[in-house]
């Protein structure tokens, strides 16, 4: 089987007719060649300095790290930075030390995460008793899907949902519809009426590759119609969306109406985890039930960052205002060139290329420039929708904006980006 290497992505090695596991790696070592030869392996990147809207990283094949303008992280608030944050986590570490030692069902479960679930549970205004925290968010997804639904029982996803929610779904019957597509969704869950035991439609607040939005409010009525359960992952919309960062819950005004509320704490809120929000029964079942809960351990005291990050998005609204003012120049300055960055609505900026290898080439042009991005290609995205995507923070300056917004001037005239 000839695989070219113009247009494959690292899905195409997923699983190849005939090639077993050596033959499969064998193949994929001389695909990774094959980009570190086209310098187009800007990813696995050595940054040698902190997560920030500067970083020190070392390309494939250098020995010395430069510095570049960096939209990687999805630090939207720059909360990883923040000294009130880092204090917190030392402090916590101070005292209970770098480990929890288990899992929370047998000797995990500190003073912290006690703390951690009640101060998440009450940013959604609930009482401590509706959140769940796990150690990602990719297993605040995974993790609870695989111990809600089973052989008898129904997921209906939009198809652009993280990956983790397509893996809490290898254990049941999982039903996709095109992205935001409503007549999909309802055309779903009419034909579902009666067939199984459980129905949970799953969306994004945030969709993490185009930034834009689920119509929630929409979704909401369609699930309520046809008996089926809801859950959103707000990871990229918290702290970002809604006019106290609460989502895009709040901004439809259904923080108080949807079953289940999932997120992370490794974007907005700096750190590592993940939680899930949900009546105070089906809070109990994942504690006792979620694989995560009983077989993994959780996480070290430097969650106590976590908490004072939480509390920053109200006392320092200030982040949210400057996320906005950053999001809202570099859309329009970007979009001044003519360029396509969809339909975001959020601090997830992409910039539509479509062809994946024009999308390695601009990856590379973007750090001869001095600007580090992610070149998003399929499966991460459909296959002809292949993008360069950046986060933006609260801590980009206007001057590291600007020099971004004058890099994609260049490479777009260079290349022809813009057919006028
Ligand atoms: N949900 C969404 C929508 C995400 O984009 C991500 C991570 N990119 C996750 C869940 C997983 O979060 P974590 O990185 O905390 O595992």
């Amino acid at each position: 089987m000839n695989i070219d290497f113009n247009k494959a992505t690292f899905k195409d090695f997923e699983n190849i007719p005939g090639f077993d596991l050596a033959d499969r790696a064998e193949v994929f070592y001389d695909f990774l060649k094959f980009m570190r030869d086209n310098g187009h392996m800007n990813y696995r990147l050595r940054t040698e300095s902190a997560c920030a809207p500067q970083m020190d990283v070392i390309l494939t094949g250098e020995t010395k790290s430069r510095n570049y303008i960096s939209y990687v992280s999805n630090d939207y608030l720059g909360f990883t930075q923040h000294p009130k944050v880092k204090a917190a986590a030392i402090a916590g570490i101070e005292k209970f030390g770098t480990g929890a030692g288990a899992s929370p069902l047998i000797g995990g479960h500190f003073e912290y995460h006690e703390l951690l679930e009640q101060k998440i549970a009450g940013f959604f205004g609930k009482p401590a008793d509706w959140s769940t925290i796990y150690t990602t968010g990719y297993t605040a997804n995974s993790s609870t899907l695989m111990s809600l639904l089973q052989k008898e029982d129904l997921a209906i996803v939009d198809m652009a949902v993280h990956t983790s929610v397509h893996e809490g779904c290898i254990l049941t019957n999982k039903k996709t519809f095109p992205h935001n597509n409503l007549e999909s969704l309802e055309h779903i869950l009419k034909l579902a009426q009666g067939q199984y035991r459980t129905k949970l439609v799953i969306v994004d607040g945030v969709y993490s590759q185009d930034g834009d939005v689920a119509p929630l409010k929409e979704i909401y009525l369609l699930a309520k119609k046809y008996g089926a359960y809801l859950m959103v992952d707000d990871a990229h919309g918290i702290g970002v969306v809604g006019a106290t960062g609460r989502g895009v819950l709040e901004e439809t005004g259904l923080l108080d109406k949807v079953d289940f509320i999932t997120g992370t704490f490794s974007k907005t809120f700096g750190n590592i985890g993940g939680y899930v929000i949900a009546n105070p029964k089906l809070t109990a079942f994942l504690k006792f039930q979620a694989r995560q809960q009983i077989f993994s351990a959780t996480s070290n005291a430097s969650a106590l960052g976590i908490v004072k990050a939480i509390e920053l998005i109200d006392e320092e609204p200030i982040w949210m205002d400057r996320l906005r003012d950053n999001i809202h120049h570099f859309k329009n300055g970007l979009k001044g060139l003519g360029l396509d960055v969809g339909n975001t609505q959020s601090a997830i900026i992409p910039v539509k290329i479509g062809d994946p290898h024009l999308t390695g080439d601009i990856g590379r042009m973007l750090l001869e420039q001095g600007i580090y991005t992610n070149p998003i290609l399929y499966p991460a995205v459909p296959k002809k929708d292949a993008r360069i995507r950046m986060s933006l923070s609260a801590s980009h300056t206007r001057e590291q904006l600007d020099k971004t917004i004058d890099a994609f001037a260049y490479i777009s005239k260079e290349l022809n980006l813009v057919q006028v």
